[in-house]
């Protein structure tokens, strides 16, 4: 009896990020489900089925940018003049301010994200507003939009009061999309922002240990970013260093809670061993990160294989297209591609970390972005040369091909 629905993908290989793979391999699908994913033998050809043959292309499940700032995409890539604080004085007069332009750019960044086979994103909602997760709830994502809040010093507590009006004005979870929180990092936030964000009981991101200038501001209130928040306006003399590393600053929720951490770019002596033992996700974003020249000043590079090994669960990024180098699509493909090149990253951790690290982190099934049986987010096919006798996973990650959608993206709810 033919099976109305049913499409039989056969690749050069199909590989996930939990070990699964076949090469040559098939995925075998009903819909928005994987019925068996294997070698073409074992598969067969069940009757009533459409085949698709890509022998020049590796099949992939879709895949999870755990932090991206969709509503920067109508600035596009923007070349770094300066150091970090001039890049936020540049971006800060560029960024979308009415209702039509944040949900156009907040569009731009879908279209840009699915062209990059994203299924899930951590989205930052940079503009304390609503807009961008209405925008996401009617596209073909699904995911986390964190709602970015700053508040230091005595703006703490509007700060704690615009994110009780936002839970309270906004589906906790539509669509596929829920509404999380970030306050934006340790130096624009106080304590009572982020602990106020933790009873409130939503996902919970925010950047941290980004840049030299965010330790010398927590230690002691001082610095590039001191002045920059004083020429902003924001400044008050309740406002004091704590002594202490970002780590230790926030240790006591980073300690309870899963928050999806961004960046951590600088480290002191035993913090991976610290960190490994919390139960936080790190979301590396390579390419920003060498956007902005971390490591300064002869710093160790991003600990990130460190964690690893440790056990953490280290997912992938792109940040916001202003720090990218791919106009025309938002993808981790191009930061595990990076890491390949710069690093020589297994690939297979690599997608993992592009995967269902990403997955687990935003609070969804990890299933849905591996080709295990079950609902899947969708399938993703990446061009390779056929001839070349080198590994196929290996050659997607030293070529520049955008990936196509073969499956999906089917909506998760
Ligand atoms: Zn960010």
């Amino acid at each position: 009896m033919p099976h109305q629905g049913r499409t039989l993908i056969r690749a050069a290989l199909v590989v996930d990020g939990q070990g699964r793979r076949a090469s040559p391999g098939a995925v075998l699908l009903e819909n928005a489900r994987i019925l068996a994913c294997g070698e073409p033998a074992t598969i067969g050809q069940p009757s009533g089925a459409t085949v698709t043959d890509l022998p020049d292309a590796v099949v992939l499940p879709a895949l999870v940018n755990v932090h991206c700032h969709l509503d920067l995409s109508h600035i596009g890539p923007m070349p770094l003049d300066g150091d970090f604080v001039s890049w936020i004085e540049q971006l800060r007069p560029a960024r979308a301010e009415t209702d039509e332009a944040i949900a156009a750019s907040v569009q731009r960044g879908i279209e840009l994200a699915l062209a990059g086979g994203t299924a899930l994103v951590g989205d930052i909602a940079g503009v304390r507003s609503l807009v961008p997760i209405r925008q996401l709830r009617a596209s073909n994502l699904a995911g986390v939009s964190f709602l970015e809040i700053f508040g230091l010093g005595d703006r703490q507590v509007d700060a704690v009061r615009t994110m009780q009006e936002a839970v309270g004005d906004c589906p906790a979870d539509e669509r596929g999309i829920r509404l999380g929180l970030q306050p934006h990092a340790p130096y624009s936030c106080g304590r009572a922002v982020y602990e106020a964000a933790v009873q409130l009981q939503r996902p919970l991101a925010t950047h941290l240990a980004e840049t030299l200038e965010e330790l010398e501001f927590v230690d002691t209130a001082t610095g590039p970013l001191a002045a920059m928040l004083k020429r902003f306006g924001v400044w008050d003399d309740s406002i004091a260093g704590h002594r202490c590393h970002p780590i230790e600053y926030l240790a006591r929720i980073l300690s309870q809670e899963p928050v999806v951490v961004a960046h951590v770019n600088y480290l002191d002596n035993g913090h991976v061993e610290k960190l490994a033992g919390w139960p936080i996700t790190i979301a590396y974003c390579p390419r920003a990160s060498a956007y902005f020249g971390h490591p300064h000043a002869g710093r160790s590079p991003h600990r990130y294989r460190d964690m690893l090994d440790f056990g953490m669960n280290v997912a992938l990024g792109t940040d916001g297209l202003p720090c990218l180098d791919t106009p025309d699509r938002i993808s981790v493909l191009d930061d595990m591609r990076f890491l390949y090149q710069r690093d020589g990253v297994d690939p297979v951790t690599l997608l993992r970390m592009a995967t269902v690290a990403g997955a687990s982190a935003l609070g969804f099934d990890e299933s849905l972005v591996t080709l295990a049986p079950g609902p899947t987010a969708g399938l993703l096919a990446v061009q390779i040369d056929g001839d070349d006798p080198d590994e196929p996973l290996s050659q997607v990650l030293r070529r520049d091909d955008a990936p196509q959608w073969i499956a999906g993206p089917f909506p998760i709810r």
